[in-house]
């Protein structure tokens, strides 16, 4: 499953060089090499980066241990679009990331409530495959704080490439969750002996 098309805009201040043209705020200039004066501030950005290293950290907190959802694969899907809500609300202010935190730490617990299940018998592997599936989803919040926390356009549009990739892989991810659950489920059903 690819997703839509993720844009989130993100600006970058510019000012007056002294060469006549304008440079992106805290950055040297590309055509006169002036460097940025220490002074220099440009608030949107700093709140951005401010924010997404508040979210960062969440990932490194230990996981809180949920319960299971029902699907796997309809909670990565719901989740992946709560980071990108999330995302989208951190730039346009409405909120101070409070979603995308929040989206984050689930995703953090769902990868840790499903390592757990993989240290049974006889799930080890349905379990260690949707864990990892889940830890995807954590490297894809990754990459999209990574462009939240980009210091000029360049970077910006780097980290947007690798985010829009990263988003494509956790829907792909997603929907693979989907069908292993569901080979399960059928397995489950099925009076053949599973493990002999
Ligand atoms: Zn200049």
């Amino acid at each position: 499953m690819t997703q839509a098309r993720f844009e989130i805009a993100l600006s970058f201040r510019q000012v007056a060089c002294r060469c006549g043209g304008a440079r992106i705020c805290g950055q040297p200039c590309p055509d006169c090499g002036q460097k940025a004066l220490p002074t220099e501030v440009d608030p949107a950005k700093q709140r951005r980066q401010r924010l997404a290293r508040i979210c960062r950290a969440v990932t490194t907190d230990a996981p809180p241990v949920a319960p299971i959802p029902d699907s796997v694969g309809v909670a990565m899907i719901r989740l992946l679009q709560e980071i990108l809500g999330g995302a989208k609300d951190l730039v346009s202010k409405a909120d101070e990331g409070d979603r995308l935190a929040a989206a984050v730490r689930q995703t953090v617990s769902l990868e840790a409530t499903l390592r757990q299940c993989a240290r049974f018998r006889p799930r080890i592997a349905v379990f260690g495959d949707l864990a990892d599936s889940a830890r995807g989803l954590i490297g894809t919040a990754g990459a999209i704080l990574d462009a939240l926390e980009a210091n000029n356009p360049i970077d910006a549009t780097r980290a947007e490439r690798r985010m829009q990739a990263a988003i494509d892989a956790a829907g792909h991810r997603a929907a693979r969750a989907g069908e292993v659950e569901e080979l399960w489920a059928r397995l489950e059903e099925s009076d053949e002996p599973l493990f002999v």
